[in-house]
């Protein structure tokens, strides 16, 4: 099987177009993709940039790697915040100034999202509107992620997600996406007070 754009051995094939794919196009997607949804965010040219440091090392490594391509000419500061013992979204929230940069993968979003539900805990939409934070790697599967990582040498941990997240990926990457969106929407209900 060859890679569809460079022709070179392919040892992945993208769930959303079929096409096969190697490592090395992959990464250039992941990093295309990265910039554009960081963009979104609308970050200041001279940003501070706090990554939140999740659980998972993989995906923590592969965002740093990227935001600092990424910011590479700009006059931004990026600086690594640990919250293995704290919500990454109530740490965001505690940061204020500057921008929290959360690395989840699609699934991890999505393993998030399910488990604030599972738990009651629906606080987080409110949590966003006190804090500036941006999810760069949510629309990128954990295979693309892992692909990155093997390009760039960094280390490829094992990956562990709740049931239901498991039942949604043996789906149709669609609904992977659908899933994604209902969670955004969610997001976006303005926060009442007290809530
Ligand atoms: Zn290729």
């Amino acid at each position: 099987m060859e890679c569809r754009r460079c022709g070179a051995p392919a040892a992945y094939i993208s769930p959303f177009s079929g096409v096969p794919l190697c490592d090395r196009c992959v990464a250039a997607v992941v990093l295309r993709r990265f910039r554009r949804e960081l963009c979104r965010a609308s970050p200041r040219r001279d940003e501070r940039f706090y990554l939140l440091a999740t659980g998972d090392r993989t995906e923590t490594l592969v965002a740093l790697d990227l935001l600092i391509r990424v910011e590479r000419g700009f006059p931004s500061r990026v600086t690594m915040v640990g919250t293995r013992l704290l919500d990454p979204l109530r740490a965001a929230a505690l940061l204020g100034e500057g921008m929290a940069v959360v690395p989840y993968s699609l699934e991890s979003y999505l393993a998030d999202r399910l488990a604030r539900l599972a738990s009651g805990d629906l606080a987080f939409p409110a949590l966003e509107g006190q804090a500036r934070v941006v999810y760069p790697l949510s629309s990128t599967p954990r295979a693309e992620v892992e692909a990155y990582a093997r390009v760039r040498g960094l280390p490829v941990t094992r990956a562990r997600y709740p049931r239901i997240v498991t039942m949604l990926l043996k789906g149709s990457p669609t609904s992977l996406f659908a899933a994604k969106r209902f969670f955004g929407n969610i997001s976006r209900i303005p926060a009442k007070p007290g809530i």
